[in-house]
């Protein structure tokens, strides 16, 4: 198969020394207030620089709003996804596409503050490090819900996955021209960064920030995608859930085997009662028990099934940056997230 990802030629341009990966879907409101004032701190730094703005199939005036900036913005390349992807997909697509010596990554909508990019690059540069996290110091704008489930995920993956996983650490980073590459040569699989980057083992350091609220407009990450993102984590890089079946299974083979004995002590007693309760209780339990084992084995399975269909996990509908026809990446997703993709999105209203 012959992978476009590794085929820079058909890049127009000189590489730069920073990429600014952004992921968008829906970003009408917020993007405005996001180049006024990324705009700025990019411009100051005096680096060659790009900002790589990965339109995940917006339904909005993103994509307008996106085409009529690049008239006046020429560092502005736009990645157009053909269809609603999902965060890590379009990032994905962002990072396998930027040309920067460097490429920093942040959310659209000025959480993570762009002020802190020349921080990062000049700690990356002077203590020679390929990833530079950003760690949250403070939470205090999510609500209290957004908090609490962080929180429970960033213990539960630090528990599977290992302590080097950064706490508090999302997806605003800058990494090397090595990570970059190392990311690109990864097989055709989804993807959650935040722990794939640390598991890489390169030097590494931290920059904190203080997370702001999101500056407009509403959080694209309802429940059901942070749960998605929550089980590719724990999925994606532990077997702990597999022997989680073995544990439950030997639980559920020793509770069977008390009422055994139980069952034959009262039967040799010969007081037999008829032991309605007891039976419903076992089968209930027995039949759980083997429900939860089949349900994490089907986990694994379906992404044993993604993985061997390769399917890229996104498709680029347009790349500003480059001379040649649309190209097809690799990408995410799999079937379930398939299924709130829109391809009608495409038809969405035109710019301003
Ligand atoms: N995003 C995306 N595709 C999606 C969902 C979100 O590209 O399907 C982008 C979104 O535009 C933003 C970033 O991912 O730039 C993080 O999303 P959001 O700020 O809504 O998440 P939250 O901060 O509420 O967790
Ligand atoms: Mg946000």
């Amino acid at each position: 198969m012959t992978d476009v990802r590794h085929d820079a030629t058909d890049l127009i341009g000189a590489p730069v020394e920073l990429s600014v990966v952004i992921p968008m879907f829906n970003e009408e409101e917020a993007l405005p207030a996001l180049v006024a004032r990324l705009r700025p701190v990019l411009d100051g730094t005096g680096e060659t620089y790009e900002v790589v703005a990965v339109d995940d199939g917006s339904a909005d005036r993103t994509a307008g709003q996106l085409e009529d900036l690049r008239a006046v913005w020429p560092q502005l390349r736009v990645v157009r996804l053909a269809r609603n992807s999902g965060h890590q997909a379009a990032l994905t697509a962002g990072l396998h596409h930027a040309r920067g010596r460097y490429a920093a990554s942040l959310d659209a909508d000025l959480q993570d503050p762009p002020e802190k990019i020349p921080e990062m690059l000049a700690l990356a540069r002077s203590r020679r490090l390929d990833i530079v996290y950003g760690v949250r110091v403070n939470r205090a704008t999510d609500t209290g819900f957004k908090r609490r489930t962080a929180g429970a995920y960033y213990w539960l993956v630090r528990r599977l996955v290992g302590s080097h996983v950064p706490a508090q650490a999302g997806d605003f980073r800058l990494l090397s021209r090595n990570v970059l590459d190392a990311l690109r040569a990864l097989p055709d699989q989804p993807q959650v960064y935040r722990l794939l980057v640390p598991w890489f083992g390169f030097p590494s350091g931290e920059v904190a920030y203080h997370r702001d609220a999101r500056v407009a407009g509403d959080t694209k990450y309802p429940l059901r995608k942070m749960v998605l993102l929550a089980v590719d984590s724990v999925i994606g890089f532990s077997v702990a859930p597999l022997r989680l079946a073995t544990w439950l299974g030997s639980l559920a083979f020793l509770v069977c085997l008390a009422v055994i004995t139980y069952t034959l002590a009262v039967y040799a007693a010969g007081a037999t009662t008829p032991g309605w309760t007891s039976l419903i209780i076992a089968v209930l339990f027995v039949g759980a028990v083997q429900l939860i084992c089949l349900g994490v084995l089907g986990e694994y399975l379906g992404r044993v099934y993604t993985a061997v269909q390769q399917r890229p996990t996104y498709y680029v509908a347009e790349d500003t940056g480059t001379a040649a026809a649309p190209m097809a990446g690799i990408a995410w997703p799999g079937p379930r997230r398939g299924r709130d993709s829109t391809l009608d999105s495409l038809g969405g209203p035109a710019g301003p």
